[in-house]
């Protein structure tokens, strides 16, 4: 088999992890898992092992968005799976494991339950970050998440936009209370920039990010445009920050991820 650089000692659990970081959001659709993903590819552009755990049990993305969701994770056992491999870094996912419609409906036990399975019972190799994409809100999943794993920090997502920002801020004030460190907020979708005449329209509002950033004393790691290219590589599963190269939004998602 090909050595890759996740090769080696795999052991069970979350030891080798040196960082778990949950990305969360108050709301859903204000980008969470684009934003999980471009962090992963730019912490992978920095040398960085990397892993995402899509915790996002009710509407798992990252399948599609590393262009893989056809895959499975391998297993020897029956029991621990082998993490997927894409764009250089490893992740997991419910959408790898049933299909979409059975774990949409599926109770909070049963979905906290294949959430613990997804974190412990895959073989993680040795990584420096393994991202969470935690699902929306801020709920018992979301709750019992940040509580049992030893999650080192979190990065809340928000748009501008004050129905986006409320939620966020209860995302912030739930992990105070659990006493996880908010490593910063995000602001994605800030702007979008014509690629025509080159005007910049805040279509959702402009400075909600860095207001609840300078509210809650923490800092807001990037503004994030709302850009055709950020959907178009998603949405097909590549990697826009090694297809594209040095770019304003791969030196944005860069910055951030360095605060991670
Ligand atoms: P969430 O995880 O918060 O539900 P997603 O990451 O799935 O949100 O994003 C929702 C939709 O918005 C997706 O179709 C995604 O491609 C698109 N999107 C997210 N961020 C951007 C962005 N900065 N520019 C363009 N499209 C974006």
């Amino acid at each position: 088999t090909q050595k890759t650089a996740f090769s080696g000692d795999a052991r069970r659990g979350l030891r080798q992890i040196r960082n778990l970081v949950a990305v969360a959001s108050g709301k859903g659709g204000v980008g969470k898992s684009t934003t999980t993903i471009n962090l992963a590819l730019a912490l992978v552009q920095e040398g960085a092992r990397v892993g995402i755990l899509d915790a996002d049990i009710y509407g798992p993305s990252i399948p599609i968005m590393l262009g893989n969701p056809d895959k499975q994770p391998g297993s020897e056992d029956n029991k621990h799976m082998q993490p997927l491999e894409a764009h250089g870094l490893v992740a997991n996912s419910i959408g790898y494991l049933v299909p979409a419609d059975d774990a949409a409906i599926w109770r909070g036990p049963m979905a906290s339950k294949a959430l613990q399975q997804l974190l412990n019972e895959t073989l993680w190799p040795e990584l420096d970050y393994l991202l969470i994409d935690m699902p929306p809100g801020t709920g018992d999943i979301q709750l019992t998440l940040a509580q049992q794993v030893p999650v080192s920090g979190a990065v809340v997502v928000t748009t501008p936009q004050n129905v986006a920002l409320a939620d966020a801020q209860k995302a912030i004030a739930m992990f105070n209370k659990v006493q996880v460190p908010v490593l910063g907020v995000i602001e994605n979708m800030s702007y979008h920039q014509c690629t025509q005449c080159g005007y910049k329209e805040h279509l959702f509002a402009q400075g909600g990010g860095q207001r609840i950033s300078h509210q809650h004393k923490v800092d807001l790691l990037g503004e994030i445009p709302l850009d055709i290219h950020i959907r178009e590589y998603t949405d097909l599963g590549k990697s826009l920050l090694s297809e594209q190269g040095d770019s304003p939004i791969s030196r944005a998602y860069g910055h951030a991820a360095r605060a991670l």
